[in-house]
């Protein structure tokens, strides 16, 4: 069967340069900007009318565009260890004087950090405050250890969320527009649920899109949720997969072995990394920080619906008990053959617990699990050799255990 090329991916293409653009335009004749975490409820934002950007999605973009060493070096000059995420390196580096894909952000009003992912955003975010003499306002996300969320956390949450919106006031010197964040909540709903949607047809086997192209489309979930611009680009998504599903395509050609990333993918290295895969007949069709966007609001108690999702939606600030359940499920919706954690050395909490992860996959789920060390956005911290060996012994075992030969190309 031919490749069919995805509309979905141009639409996205086309509405991030756009959304990228249009917020520098709007900022030069005095609308508001914000800089946000992307664990933050933002929708609070976006029905004050302030565009909101985001610098995580930045730096990963230049992880993809192969910029990571650069800005990182950029930033290390600056003082930054190498040890820091190179999310924030990649920040530093570009307001150090390094190139952006996106041709640079607006400078923020204000700049809004949610402790859910890690505390090196509250560091980050201080500095960002700092650097452009800008309001800051924090949101302390709750550690959850026993998978659900207690209600003094959830008020916990609320008080804060109230707290940002009195800044927000005081930043737009108006009051503020409850109705409109209903709407906004809703919004970002239907998309939740289309993108919720499209990540399950993803999970049909054999699988109509590939994780690759799942991440690429990933842009207006993490930035746009709250606009119909957003739903717009998964409601075509899911359309095409239902097509993909109903006519059989196969996304990868072959799928000998299906496999699921946990944490971040090597961003410089999304293509390479499906190819030396399917030259062995593996597939990534599933992909845990996809599922970091899976979330559930209501417009009719959006504060605390928020709360509940930003702070349950992601593992890094739950037990790995929880961890090891969520992936657990995930991997038997996915029908995997095998689990490829990345000890990300950028992301250190989302790569805590890792060794008890991979323990517990093989030994109560009977899934081989690979290990390899890497960054997310900084290659220099990846031995391309080293990984392709690993890859290479990983689907050889897995070639052993499903079909008792050894079929390497
Ligand atoms: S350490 Fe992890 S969670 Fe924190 S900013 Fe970096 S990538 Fe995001």
């Amino acid at each position: 069967m031919s490749r069919m090329p995805l509309q979905a991916t141009a639409l996205t293409q086309k509405l991030m340069k756009e959304y990228y653009a249009s917020c520098r335009e709007s900022h030069a004749r005095g609308r508001k900007v914000a800089w946000s975490t992307v664990m933050m409820p933002t929708e609070i934002l976006l029905a004050a009318d302030i565009d909101v950007l985001f610098p995580e999605n930045q730096s990963a973009t230049c992880g993809a565009k192969g910029l990571g060493p650069e800005l990182s070096e950029l930033a290390e000059a600056a003082g930054l260890s190498q040890e820091t995420c190179s999310y924030v390196r990649c920040d530093l580096g570009i307001r150090k004087g390094g190139q952006s894909p996106w041709g640079g952000l607006p400078d923020p009003d204000i700049v809004f950090c949610a402790t859910s992912s890690c505390t090196t955003v509250t560091k980050w975010y201080q500095d960002l405050r700092r650097f452009f003499s800008c309001e800051f306002a924090m949101v302390d996300m709750p550690f959850n250890f026993s998978g659900e969320i207690t209600e003094h956390a959830e008020n916990y949450i609320v008080e804060q969320l109230q707290g940002c919106i009195r800044q927000i006031e005081a930043l737009t010197g108006k009051p503020y527009d409850y109705e409109r964040l209903e709407e906004v909540v809703g919004l970002a709903q239907t998309a939740h649920e289309y993108w919720r949607k499209c990540l399950e047809l993803g999970a049909t086997n054999p699988s109509p899109i590939t994780t690759t192209d799942i991440l690429v489309n990933m842009g207006p979930i993490v930035c746009l949720r709250g606009t119909q611009a957003a739903i717009d680009v998964y409601e075509t998504l899911y359309e095409e997969l239902l097509e993909r599903v109903r006519i059989g395509y196969v996304a990868a050609g072959q799928e000998r072995f299906r496999l699921v990333w946990d944490n971040i993918p090597f961003w410089f290295a999304l293509g390479s990394t499906v190819r030396r895969l399917s030259a062995h007949g593996a597939v990534l069709v599933g992909a845990t920080y996809l599922y970091h966007w899976v979330r559930d609001v209501d417009p009719k108690d959006p504060l605390r619906t928020m709360g509940r999702a930003y702070s349950t939606a992601i593992t890094m600030n739950q037990s790995i008990a929880h961890k090891i359940t969520k992936i657990g499920n995930m991997l038997e919706l996915y029908q995997a053959d095998g689990l490829i954690i990345h000890s990300n050395r950028s992301c250190k909490p989302d790569s805590l617990g890792s060794l008890d992860l991979k323990r517990a996959i093989e030994d109560r789920l009977n899934i081989p699990v690979l290990m390899v060390d890497g960054d997310h956005t900084d290659s220099r911290a990846v031995s391309d050799a080293v990984v392709q060996t690993r890859m290479e012994a990983f689907i050889e075992s897995l070639e052993q255990r499903k079909y008792g030969g050894l079929q390497l190309a």
